[in-house]
């Protein structure tokens, strides 16, 4: 008789923790997770809905959300504070920049921004592709999202099939927000507690570049969350110890890791990681690009020197599948 209790139980466990897997390997010593940076951006325009789903069926760890607030305070997933990098804002409302002759996210509706083409990204003097090689520029039709769109995207899906992959958003320019009298990172952490994420254990990664504000979500406004601490500067690199008083990690460009090679031809190693982790930080480093490459023969070789000779935590990265099925063959 005990038996049939103990056994229905123990699965239940099983399957219960499974919340939990994510960050469990998040925190082992020996995984590699996968973020893929703005979705699968290699293949689809960054961060529009269909580069999230088809980033998710890539099976990553993790899917990247950066965060502008529009004027009615909704967190759009979208790169830049401006809009016409990737968007026709320009043609649809040209009376609407700024004098510096911008288009600012923070100046228009939901409503209004969902009325928008968005495109791969291109460069406004050029009107040509950043990434010439990728998804063509005003083909098809895709559409800016929010926060909340996103979260029950991955979240249906997580129900739908059965995974649990995790979210990573990142609260862009804190101190721009608020020179617009908007606090986003109450506004972005009221979300992420109302979908259930809170806490380490939850399967959500917040990022940002802004020390003082990182350390105010930890602080002041008590957030039990993984925090990363993105940096880019070389004076960063003296400030881990500052980080570990309330990051988990940090997330630095790969050329502050990789930082060249030597007489002989080897790739030398910078001792960021081997630091970051005796204070215990994460590192997950940004952005492996395999159209991209600078000195490096083939992606893999970048991934090799990257996740096992400087031995990363994690990859930022716009082509995951090419990431996950280097991580299954050599991890
Ligand atoms: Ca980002």
């Amino acid at each position: 008789m005990f038996r049939f209790l103990v056994i229905p139980l123990i699965i239940c466990l099983v399957s219960c923790n499974n919340q939990n897997a994510t960050t469990n390997k998040v925190e082992n010593k020996n995984e590699k997770i996968v973020i893929a940076h703005r979705g699968a951006s290699g293949y689809l325009p960054e961060h529009t809905m269909e580069a999230k789903a088809m980033a998710y069926a890539m099976d990553v760890d993790f899917i990247e959300q950066d965060l502008v607030l529009s004027n009615d305070n909704v967190p759009i997933v979208i790169h830049d504070i401006h809009l016409e990098t990737v968007t026709d804002v320009a043609i649809k409302f040209p009376e609407r920049k700024r004098t510096d002759g911008k288009y600012y996210v923070i100046d228009f509706t939901f409503d209004e921004l969902k009325q928008l083409n968005v495109t791969e990204r291109f460069d406004v003097t050029t009107n040509k592709a950043v990434y010439p090689n990728r998804f063509p520029i005003n083909k098809s039709s895709f559409k800016l999202h929010s926060l909340q769109e996103e979260i029950e995207l991955i979240q249906g899906l997580n129900k739908s099939t059965g995974k649990n992959i995790g979210i990573y958003p990142e609260l862009k320019d804190p101190a721009f927000h608020l020179e617009e009298g908007k606090d986003i990172s109450v506004i972005v952490l009221n979300i992420l507690n109302e979908y259930g994420y809170t806490t380490k254990k939850d399967n959500c990664i917040l990022q940002c570049f802004d020390a003082n504000e990182l350390k105010r979500i930890r602080k002041n406004l008590k957030s039990e969350l993984f925090l990363v601490q993105l940096i880019e500067f070389k004076e960063d690199e003296q400030k881990l110890e500052e980080f570990s008083k309330y990051a988990d990690g940090i997330g630095p460009w790969y050329k502050q890791i990789i930082t060249g090679k030597d007489n002989d031809g080897n790739w030398q190693i910078s001792n960021l990681v081997s630091e970051a982790h005796k204070f215990n930080l994460k590192v997950h480093a940004y952005t492996f690009r395999a159209d991209q490459l600078d000195d490096f023969k083939t992606f893999d070789e970048l991934l090799n020197v990257a996740l096992y000779q400087a031995n990363i935590d994690g990859v930022f990265t716009d082509f995951p599948d090419k990431v996950v099925s280097f991580v299954k063959k050599t991890n």
